[in-house]
């Protein structure tokens, strides 16, 4: 594929101003490809966590009707500290995560007694802090469980929401992380009878010293990407998005797939209703609450619906003359339009949604295969 940015069409006085190492990269090498895994052992009914061990995990939180809340939580984490410093069966997690020049440092501390602390840094790009946060969450997990005989894990993080997330169970894009958590949260519970885990809230502006060093840890290391890395899942799920609605818009104009006889209504600002996948979509979101009002709204839009106008095109040998008998044909106009037997319940442009949802909803018999 052509690329007018690659090296090879940079020029020589371009070539004389680069510092660094440069490489081509295709610029559409956009994909973040989350891998789900919604049949997890560790999300399955009778095997989830909440399930079986829903005394062993806590959430610490910052009590935000304190009067003074970051100098009560920096206490209590001294207080914890203090409490848990000379058990050697804890390991006291510190995970921070940062993300500078679209690379992602996720790190974790893990000090336990009579131990050395152990540190673990990675790098990422393509993902979005909370992921990192939770990968850091995860390492930490993953090397307090390798220490012997543990038998508590406190695990200090400035991003709780992160720390949720292992808990939920729907789809979400970090689901491949919290199913790794899970899975060894699980073997470190079922080891021994009185194993736990507690998360603790230390939001990074307290600056509690051995989050400020796990903060600063992230922060220190200087790593530039070498390919575009402004693609997080999010985004790549917004492009998706749009060009799915793109494409939905274009079929929906030129071509027939909507049907010939589609009643083309207008939103409150006039413009004719497009395809959108918010809430249901447009139709949907204003008729969908009752079963009656939304078939008899699809047969009216469509225009499949039992009318004359509809008798006429598949069984003209049935009776096609509206029962006002003022009609020779019975069409979907002149029902919303004109026929008496009906409300016109309509504004003068008889053309926008909410009035045509009035109408039927003024008429219930319209649309219906008993509308004498
Ligand atoms: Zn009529």
């Amino acid at each position: 594929m052509s690329n007018s940015h690659n090296i090879s069409s940079l020029t020589n006085h371009q070539r004389s101003l680069t510092k660094g190492h440069i490489i081509d990269s295709n610029i559409k090498s956009y994909g973040i490809f989350p891998s789900f895994s919604p049949l997890d052992p560790e999300f399955s009914p009778g095997h989830c966590i909440i399930d079986n061990f829903s005394n062993r995990f806590s959430f610490n939180l910052v009590n935000k009707n304190d009067k003074n809340p970051n100098k009560t939580r920096a206490q209590e984490l001294d207080d914890m500290v203090l409490r848990y410093s000379s058990v050697p069966q804890l390991a006291l997690m510190i995970t921070n995560a940062s993300i500078k020049n679209n690379i992602a440092t996720s790190i974790s501390h893990v000090h336990s007694a009579n131990q050395p602390l152990i540190k673990t840094v990675h790098h990422t790009s393509f993902v979005t802090s909370t992921e990192a946060e939770l990968f850091a969450i995860r390492c930490g997990i993953n090397q307090a469980c390798t220490i012997n005989n543990v038998s508590k894990i406190i695990i200090v993080t400035d991003s709780i929401h992160a720390a949720r997330k292992i808990f939920d169970s729907r789809s979400h894009p970090y689901q491949i992380h919290s199913a790794a958590i899970l899975s060894e949260l699980c073997t470190f519970f079922s080891s021994k009878e009185f194993n736990s885990i507690e998360f603790w809230e230390c939001p990074s502006k307290l600056k509690w010293r051995f989050h400020h060093d796990a903060d600063k840890d992230s922060k220190a290391f200087s790593v530039t990407s070498s390919y575009l890395s402004k693609i997080s899942w999010d985004f790549c799920k917004k492009t998706d998005c749009e060009e799915s609605i793109k494409l939905w818009k274009m079929t929906f104009q030129a071509s027939d797939r909507k049907g010939k006889h589609f009643l083309d209504l207008l939103d409150n600002e006039l413009n004719v209703i497009e395809p959108s996948y918010v809430k249901g979509g447009p139709w949907l979101q204003s008729f969908s609450h009752s079963n009656s009002l939304c078939a008899r709204a699809a047969r009216a839009i469509t225009n499949h619906a039992p009318i004359g106008e509809y008798r006429l095109r598949f069984f003209p040998s049935m009776d096609f003359s509206c029962p006002c008998n003022n009609h020779s044909i019975e069409p979907r106009r002149h029902i919303l339009h004109e026929c008496h037997r009906f409300n016109g319940y309509w504004n003068p442009r008889r053309d926008t949604l909410n009035h045509f949802v009035m109408f039927l909803t003024a008429n219930p018999n319209a649309f219906t295969f008993n509308d004498n």
